[in-house]
């Protein structure tokens, strides 16, 4: 993706108050590596059962603010995030729910979904099997598993976006 500023990310929110952007603590932006990524997304470092995901969708880029359900699902099982589609040991997995943009969110309206527990869904979908005879270019690979995480991404924003 392309870089994003501090201003730019604090702007960009589309599901939450000025009150609590103000509240966002921001991960360290110099240490992004921004082109291998199709979304930034971090825990505040402050404020642990929030979340966010900023990323760009039709050359403007939208923030969603996220918000980590009390419990983590059970180590022991096996589970799937929604966005990268990556099999994690439950445990790494949480549910979240975003307020819906609008006065829907301000009336409680939430879209929930499970997504990787650290938001790290780009760096999991770049872990690939070594190049071999069933897998004879991992960057085809990492293209179709991005193109796959930014659609569902894109879907997801579609739901917090909608009207009613
Ligand atoms: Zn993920």
């Amino acid at each position: 993706m392309l870089p994003l500023t501090e201003s730019e990310i604090r702007a960009s929110f589309t599901n939450t108050s000025a009150h609590e952007i103000a509240r966002m603590t921001l991960p360290g932006l110099h240490e992004i590596v921004w082109e291998d990524r199709e979304f930034l997304g971090w825990r505040d470092a402050h404020a642990i059962h929030r979340g966010y995901i900023v990323y760009w969708r039709d050359d403007r880029p939208v923030g969603i603010l996220l918000k980590a359900a009390g419990s983590r699902m059970r180590p022991g099982i096996s589970a799937m995030c929604s966005l990268c589609r990556t099999p994690l040991p439950g445990g790494q997995v949480t549910l979240f729910t975003a307020p819906r943009a609008g006065q829907a969110g301000i009336d409680g309206s939430t879209i929930g979904t499970y997504i990787c527990s650290d938001l790290t869904c780009s760096m999991l979908i770049r872990i690939v099997p070594p190049k071999s005879d069933m897998q004879p270019d991992p960057a085809d690979l990492i293209a179709s598993r991005a193109e796959g995480l930014s659609s569902r991404l894109n879907s997801f924003t579609d739901d917090v976006l909608r009207a009613g």
